[in-house]
C-alpha cells in the first residue's frame, strides 16, 4: 500500500496507540466524580492539559479540548462573533478556508446578519498583511485565517497578519492551524483563538484542541455541565486529551527532522511530475511540503480509482469537500480554469512516505495518463 493522503487523516501511531490502551483499560472513572477513582481521570487530565499549554507556550486554562478542529473552528468563529457582536458587525475570513470555517461565516451571515468579508487569495494561495487591513472596518470584530490550506498546502504568514491586529485592540484573530501544528513552526504570541486536530498528527479522529487566550470569553455551543470553564460542556474524553497531548508531544519534538525529510520528498515528486506531459502543479513552492497538488489532463476521478485499484492512496480534493461540488474551489479560487479544478490531485505526505513510492507512484500515474482516454 502506498498512502499518500495523510492530510485528509493519519494511522494512529503505536505510541499513542499504547497510552489509549494503558488509559482506558486502567481508567474509566468521570473525571468530574469527586472519588478517589475520579480524582485519578482528573489528574491524567490535567497532566494532560499541563503538558499541551506547555508545548504551546500558554497557560492551562487556555487549552480547551474539543472533538476536532471542526468543533474548535465552530466554537472559536460563532461563540467569538456571538459574544462580540456589540462591538461590531463585519467579520472577515478568506475564500480559501476549509468547510468548517466558510460555513461558519455562511451561517453568521445568513442566519444573524452579519456582514462577512471573504478575502480573495492570490494565485499561490494567500493572502498578505496589507489586504487584510485594508478590508478592515470601523466595526470589523472578528478575522479567521488559516495558517497551512489543506487542498494546496500554501501558507499564510499569520504571524505578521497577527501583529498586525493588535494594533486593533477590539479585533479578534482566529488561526485555524490544523495542517500546520506539528508540521510548520507557529508561535501563538499575538493569536487569540486556534484550532487543531489530533487526527492529522497520528492520534485519534474525533479529537482536537482550541487555544483560546484568557482574556477572551466565548457563548457556548453546548450547554450542559459546565466542563471546560462552562465553553465547552460534555464529560472530558480524558483518554483522547491523554493522546492528543502524547501526539503533539511527539510530532513537534520530531517537527524539523521531519520537515527536511519530508521536503525532499515533495522537491523528488516535483521533479519527477515536471517531465510527465499533461501535469501542472498547483501548489506554490514556497509552500508546505507536506501538500503537492497537481492538476492533469485527464479525468482526475478515473485517475485516482485507477491509483486505487493499485493501492496506491491518494484524494481529488480535501475529503471535507469532495462530495458536494464537481470542482475544488480552491483551485479555482487561484485563478485556474474549471477544467483544471475539477482534474486536480492532492497528494500529502508523512514522514513515513518514501522516495520509492514516488517512483511507483509516478510510474502508476503516467500509465494510467497513456491508457485511460
Ligand atoms: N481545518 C482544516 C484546514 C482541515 O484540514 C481539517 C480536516 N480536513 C479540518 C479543519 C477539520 O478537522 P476535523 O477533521 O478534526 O474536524
Amino acid at each position: 500500500m502506498i498512502y499518500f493522503d495523510n492530510a485528509a487523516t493519519t494511522p494512529v501511531s503505536e505510541e499513542v496507540l499504547s497510552s489509549f490502551d494503558k488509559v482506558v483499560t486502567k481508567y474509566f472513572a468521570n473525571p468530574a466524580s469527586n472519588h478517589k477513582l475520579g480524582q485519578i481521570s482528573a489528574d491524567l487530565e490535567k497532566k494532560a492539559r499541563e503538558q499541551i499549554a506547555k508545548l504551546f507556550l500558554v497557560e492551562d486554562n487556555e487549552v480547551i479540548f474539543t472533538s476536532g478542529a471542526t468543533e474548535s473552528n465552530n466554537l472559536a468563529i460563532k461563540g467569538a462573533a456571538f459574544r462580540y457582536k456589540n462591538r461590531g458587525n463585519h467579520i472577515i475570513t478568506t475564500n480559501v478556508e476549509h468547510p468548517s470555517v466558510l460555513n461558519a461565516f455562511a451561517l453568521l451571515e445568513e442566519q444573524f446578519g452579519f456582514k462577512v468579508t471573504y478575502l480573495p487569495v492570490s494565485s499561490e494561495g494567500t493572502v498578505n498583511v496589507k489586504q487584510v487591513e485594508d478590508a478592515l472596518q470601523d466595526d470589523t470584530f472578528l478575522v479567521s485565517i488559516m495558517s497551512v490550506n489543506n487542498e494546496i498546502g500554501s501558507i499564510n504568514d499569520v504571524e505578521a497578519i497577527a501583529k498586525m491586529l493588535k494594533k486593533y485592540p477590539k479585533i479578534l484573530f482566529h488561526v485555524d492551524a490544523t495542517q500546520s501544528i506539528g508540521k510548520i513552526d507557529i508561535s501563538l504570541k499575538n493569536i487569540d483563538l486556534l484550532s487543531m486536530s489530533a487526527h492529522k498528527i497520528n492520534g485519534f479522529k474525533g479529537s482536537g484542541i482550541l487555544i483560546k487566550k484568557k482574556n477572551i470569553d466565548l457563548v457556548p455551543l453546548l450547554s450542559g455541565g459546565g466542563q471546560e470553564q462552562n465553553i465547552r460542556s460534555g464529560t472530558n474524553n480524558f483518554p483522547y486529551e491523554v493522546c492528543i497531548s502524547k501526539a503533539l508531544r511527539i510530532a513537534l519534538q520530531n517537527r524539523e527532522k521531519h520537515y527536511i525529510y519530508v521536503k525532499e520528498l515533495n522537491d523528488y515528486l516535483r521533479e519527477k511530475l515536471s517531465s510527465i506531459e499533461g501535469v501542472s502543479i498547483n501548489s506554490p513552492l514556497n509552500g508546505s511540503p507536506y501538500i503537492l497538488n497537481f492538476s492533469i489532463n485527464k479525468k482526475a476521478s478515473v485517475i485516482t480509482e485507477g491509483l486505487s485499484n493499485e493501492d496506491i492512496y491518494v484524494s481529488t480534493k480535501s475529503a471535507c469537500s469532495s462530495k458536494h461540488s464537481p470542482y475544488s474551489y480552491v483551485i479555482k479560487a487561484l485563478g485556474k480554469s474549471e477544467q483544471e479544478a475539477t482534474n486536480s490531485i492532492r497528494i500529502s505526505f508523512s514522514y513515513q512516505n518514501t522516495k520509492q513510492e514516488i517512483d511507483i507512484f509516478c510510474q502508476k500515474l503516467q500509465h494510467l495518463l497513456n491508457t485511460i482516454k
